[in-house]
């Protein structure tokens, strides 16, 4: 099964602790008003790559603390993400999965393929976006939403290591620009190409 990718970064440090890879699928069910992400809201056919590839690609990049699910929803992928995350746990890596859906949802859905998505994730940030609930919590977009440390391997302490607002900006070889991170609103990310 593949996994329906509206963007990739090698590389972020405002996306969970330390150094991360992020995977912005495509697609989200919610639409919570607000939401910075309107164009991930479609379910349209973007980057289809394989749970392998995308493993390799997270495995050969040195120094590299893990990958963040973000979206768009994942556990709309939830299947395919698992996956990765089940093939990059292996090498000591590590998953934080962004989810809209309440963590009582998540925790309490029969659904196998969420079951698995949560077993392979480390730090979960769920709930949906509420524009007029703003927080200054690192990762959260508003004040309902909850981190979940799901395993020892990304420690308490790792976070918070900088505040809420951190925003990103990379330029790629190719003169692409990518923007993410904790504006003043919801979490969001962005790609441009350079002029
Ligand atoms: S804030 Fe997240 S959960 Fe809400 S509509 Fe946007 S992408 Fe979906």
């Amino acid at each position: 099964m593949k996994i329906n990718c509206a963007g990739f970064l090698d590389r972020s440090r405002v996306n969970g602790p330390g150094e991360r890879a992020v995977l912005w699928v495509q697609g989200c069910p919610l639409h919570c008003p607000g939401c910075f992400n309107r164009s991930l809201w479609s379910f349209k056919k973007t980057h289809l790559i394989s749970a392998e590839d995308v493993a390799e690609t997270i495995i050969s990049l040195p120094g590299i603390d893990g990958i963040t699910f973000s979206g768009g929803e994942p556990f709309c992928q939830a299947l395919p993400l698992a996956e990765v995350g089940n093939l990059i746990r292996r090498e000591g890596l590590s998953v934080v999965t962004f989810s809209g859906f309440p963590a009582e949802v998540l925790f309490s859905s029969g659904r196998s393929a969420w079951r698995e998505l949560i077993r392979v994730t480390d730090l979960l940030v769920a709930g949906p976006y509420i524009r007029d609930a703003p927080c200054g919590t690192s990762l959260c977009g508003s004040r309902n939403q909850e981190i979940l440390h799901l395993s020892t391997r990304i420690p308490r302490t790792a976070y918070p290591e900088r505040d809420a607002r951190s925003v990103e900006f990379t330029i790629s070889r190719h003169g692409e620009i990518t923007t993410t991170g904790f504006p003043e609103m919801s979490f969001f990310y962005q790609k441009e190409e350079c002029g």
